[in-house]
Parts: C-alpha cells; sequence; structure tokens
C-alpha cells in the first residue's frame, strides 16, 4: 500500500454527504465541488475518491473496490462481512434503529411483536435482535416508505432509523424499543489496518476529530497573577508560559474544552488577565 492509491469511498449523497466532505477538507484532502465524475483522483497526494451510496461502502471495501469509506456503523452490520471493520468512529450521523408501532396499537413491548410483520430496510439487523431476543416476528423487507407500511396495511410495526423523532411522530408512529445506535464510522478492510496510507488517514481524521471540541487559548497575566491565573487553565499537560517584552508579564497559552469557556473568561478577567484571544484548533494530537 505504501505507494500505491489509497481508494476513499465517500458517500455520494444523503445525510453522510456533506459532513463527510467537511472532515475530509478539515483533514487535508481537498474534495472537488462540482465534479461529476465517481472516481476523482486528489491531485499531489496518492488519494482517489470514489463516490458511492453508504449502502454499497461495506461491499466496495470487502470486495478491494475501495480501501477505505466512510458510512453508517449500521450500514456495517447490515451489509458488511468479517472483512471489513471499524477503524474510527466520526462523531456525526448519530442517529438508532427503532422497533415503531401505530400510536394507537395494542403492542406495546417487543414480546408482543410475536406473530406480527415488521417492515424495515435493515432485514439483518433486526433478524438478529430477534433471534437473540428469541421473540417469532415476521420481517417485511422494503427499501423506502417503511413508516407508511402500518397505515398501508403492509406490517404491524415499523424498524427504521431514527434521530430526532420527528417522522415516527409524522406518521403517527410510537417508538417501543431502540435495538442499535449508529453513528458515521471509517470502515476499512481488516487485512489492511496498518497500511502505511490507511495509518497517514486515520491520524489526519482523527486529529481533526479531536481538535473540534478544543480551543486554543492565549492571554497576558501580570507576574503578580501568574500563579492564580495558571490554576484556573488545564492545558493539554499544563499551560505553557512565555516571557513577555514587558518584564512584569508573562503570557499563557492553553488548550481548553470550547464547552468550557463562558464559566472560563470571566474569572480569568477577575484574576487580572489581559488581551485575551481564543482560536479554533485544526489539528490535534494529544
Ligand atoms: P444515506 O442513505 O446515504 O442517506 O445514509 C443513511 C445513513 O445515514 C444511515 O444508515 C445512518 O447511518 C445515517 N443516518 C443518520 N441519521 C439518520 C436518519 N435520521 N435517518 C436515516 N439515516 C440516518
Amino acid at each position: 500500500m505504501i505507494n500505491s492509491t489509497l481508494r476513499i469511498a465517500v458517500p455520494s449523497k444523503g445525510r453522510l454527504a456533506a459532513p463527510t466532505v467537511a472532515l475530509l477538507q478539515a483533514a487535508g484532502i481537498p474534495v472537488p465541488a462540482d465534479d461529476r465524475r465517481l472516481l476523482v483522483p486528489v491531485p499531489d497526494q496518492n488519494v482517489e475518491l470514489l463516490f458511492a451510496r453508504t449502502d454499497d461502502i461495506p461491499t466496495l471495501i470487502r470486495d478491494g473496490a475501495a480501501d477505505v469509506g466512510i458510512a453508517g456503523s449500521n450500514q456495517l452490520l447490515e451489509y458488511g462481512s468479517d472483512g471489513v471493520e471499524e477503524l474510527s468512529r466520526l462523531g456525526f450521523g448519530a442517529c438508532r434503529l427503532a422497533i415503531a408501532v401505530p400510536a394507537d396499537s395494542a403492542i406495546r413491548t417487543t414480546t408482543d411483536l410475536a406473530g406480527r410483520r415488521i417492515a424495515t430496510s435493515h432485514p439483518v439487523v433486526l433478524k438478529a435482535f430477534l433471534a437473540e431476543q428469541g421473540i417469532d416476528g415476521i420481517v417485511v423487507t422494503l427499501s423506502g416508505s417503511v413508516e407508511l407500511a402500518p397505515t398501508i396495511g403492509a406490517a404491524d410495526a415499523v424498524c427504521d432509523l431514527v434521530s430526532t423523532g420527528e417522522t415516527l411522530r409524522q406518521n403517527g408512529l410510537r417508538p417501543i424499543e431502540t435495538i442499535l445506535r449508529s453513528e458515521a464510522v471509517l470502515l476499512g478492510a481488516a487485512d489492511q489496518r496498518d497500511a502505511a496510507g490507511i495509518a497517514v488517514l486515520c491520524t489526519a481524521i482523527e486529529s481533526v476529530l479531536a481538535a473540534r471540541p478544543k480551543r486554543y487559548l492565549m492571554l497576558n497575566a501580570p507576574d503578580a497573577a501568574l500563579d492564580a491565573i495558571v490554576d484556573l487553565l488545564p492545558g493539554i499537560d499544563a499551560p505553557t508560559i512565555l516571557p513577555l517584552a514587558r518584564s512584569d508579564m508573562h503570557a499563557v497559552h492553553a488548550v481548553v474544552d470550547a464547552a468550557d469557556l463562558p464559566r472560563l473568561l470571566h474569572p480569568l478577567k477577575e484574576a487580572g488577565a489581559s488581551g485575551l484571544l481564543v482560536l479554533p484548533i485544526e489539528h490535534l494530537i494529544p
């Protein structure tokens, strides 16, 4: 793999497409905007982007048509095989696979599903769940409009992906069980895990993901307040302290959680910090 081209399967459309492109761009892999080709070489990098349906991405990797790819973790279970594994969780595309029934249904729990028809586009995961629970339900496989199945008399229940729950509500459905939680993942062939190009990509992506919730905080501290200010700050190991040209002040730099900033800024200011700057971080390897 070292000198050969790394082919990355990228969702061509759907919910995972835009956040995947944003992540690859941030990781230093430019994704052309208005390119209609399905196989696009990345200039100056040994990388090719293969645009594909997320449902197909586990199969493309299994068959060696792509080295790595991005899809939902549910899709790895549904379409994957022993040869494909999760390399990184990507922190977007969170959803759950839930069983739902019409709001007025007598079905209350999964045990009530015995002998009932459950419509789904995820038959592999649903059958595995029913088998594990010892529930003798009838799986009706549909490729779309699953939520409609009870209304049109095609099923007694559905098993579908849910993020906010709004689609279920709008279709008069009530969730009774979550059978799987899913998010976008980077997939790769199990036997290629340590290949150089894949390790390089994983590090680039993981450093972007690690950086996203962090900020780089810089401030100036009068020497008399330096200890008090440093005590307020975490930093990856410890804050950096640099002398300023003015002899009675130091600059303090620290990596902080973005979520902590609102409650950090005021005490820092009160303790005597000035010239406070907060910057985004593009990559972080802790
Ligand atoms: P796609 O068919 O390309 O839109 O991708 C569908 C995948 O996006 C699913 O398999 C999930 O992993 C993920 N996803 C995230 N949120 C949702 C949602 N609310 N409904 C369907 N899929 C979702």
